[in-house]
């Protein structure tokens, strides 16, 4: 079974499909190449690098359309430095989230876990449900995920009606971001990696940040709280609006990261891309819909995610043995996240998947179970 061939003529042509790190487009890697002599391996306080983080601060700007005020903040680490940098750097002593995946646990946990905060409030929903924040006194920063990339349940990007004045709103768009629509006054952080949607590699995080966010790291710094050196967000504001992060970043992401801003930018920007993974979302969703063996796991349509789907099969097929299957033949990363523990497979629908290759997926995959 495991020795089943797809024929070329359906397979996709690309056959990555994983939900971060996700597809890198061809072109970039060959833009990098391009400038691999001067660009590479030279001093990132220099400009010819700091041009390049002006191009990718540049770059999320046009994309999300960054009101007035807003600032793009940009280090390393990734998102799980980022929630340790809110932590440190955000919260005054009470945050609120709305937890409905693994994602959005570990940030809960990080803030649980301070000694120097109060005790959160969370509000949780079981695998392929959301949950959601709701106005509470005393609570200085409420905390979502756009995108739970562990289940493939997405939800609108929205303030808290009734919070506290001066209450932020902290948003991890990290897979959503690029895939799915937002309007950045709606939200006080707006943050993401560039592995995702934006189909670069892993290591920086980006923050999108409202006049009140960053007033409010300023004003925790001046309380005197202890902030490890790494993790201060008032350096990584100061730092960025230099062009350049606290310490030496991975120059091929930043690369990779504005090359792939300005490509979607050059085709329509946030709009196009929003449309293109919907787009994606249609066939996908749709053929599972129709499937007599496959469903959508999401089962409220309004929360099916448009940036990363996941799908249960029934029991007379195994996803782990198709997964397998599809990797053999080239079609990787098609594996449903290890905790969430269904028979399923998870599928990124990101801008960078070309929409006629999610639908050679759903051919690849017909293909096989007949087979099996
Ligand atoms: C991938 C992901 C993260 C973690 O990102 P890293 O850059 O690997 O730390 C956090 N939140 C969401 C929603 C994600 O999809």
């Amino acid at each position: 079974m495991s020795d089943i061939r797809i024929p070329d003529e359906i397979k996709p042509v690309d056959g990555r499909f994983g939900s971060g790190p996700s597809k890198v487009r061809p072109e970039g890697v060959e833009s990098l190449s391009a400038v691999s002599r001067t660009f590479l391996g030279t001093s990132h306080r220099q400009k010819t690098v700091k041009d390049q983080v002006a191009r990718l601060r540049r770059g999320l700007a046009d994309f999300f359309a960054l009101p007035d005020g807003y600032e793009v903040v940009i280090a390393n680490g990734g998102t799980s430095a980022f929630w340790e940098v809110a932590t440190f750097g955000l919260i005054r002593d009470r945050a609120q989230f709305a937890e409905f995946g693994e994602f959005g646990a570990k940030f809960a946990k990080a803030v649980s876990d301070a000694p120097f905060l109060g005790e959160p409030t969370v509000h949780r929903a079981p695998g392929g449900q959301a949950a959601y924040l709701t106005a509470e006194g005393g609570v200085d920063a409420y905390a979502s995920v756009q995108n739970e990339t562990s289940t493939g349940v997405a939800v609108p990007v929205r303030r808290v009606p009734g919070a506290d004045p001066g209450a932020l709103l902290l948003t991890d768009a990290t897979s959503g971001g690029g895939s799915l629509d937002v309007d950045l006054r709606e939200t006080d952080v707006y943050y993401l990696a560039p592995q995702k949607a934006l189909g670069s590699d892993g290591g920086l995080w980006m923050a999108l940040m409202s006049p009140a966010a960053i007033e409010r790291a300023f004003e925790i710094k001046a309380t005197g709280r202890y902030i490890p050196q790494f993790l201060d967000l008032v350096t990584a504001i100061e730092q960025s609006r230099l062009e350049q992060t606290y310490n030496t970043p991975a120059l091929a992401t930043v690369f990779l990261a504005a090359e792939q801003l300005d490509w979607m930018n050059a085709q329509g920007g946030l709009p196009w891309a929003v449309k293109r993974s919907a787009e994606s979302a249609a066939t996908l969703y749709g053929w599972a819909d129709r499937s007599a063996f496959a469903t959508p796991f999401v089962t409220d349509p309004a929360l099916r995610s448009a940036a990363v789907a996941t799908i249960d099969f029934d029991d007379r097929i195994d996803a782990a043995q198709l997964a397998k299957i599809l990797r053999a033949n080239g079609i990787v990363d098609t594996e449903p996240y290890r905790k969430l523990g269904r028979n399923q497979l998870r599928i990124a629908l990101y801008p960078t998947v070309e929409p006629s290759d999610v639908a050679a997926l759903t051919a690849a995959i017909d293909y096989v179970v007949e087979r099996l």
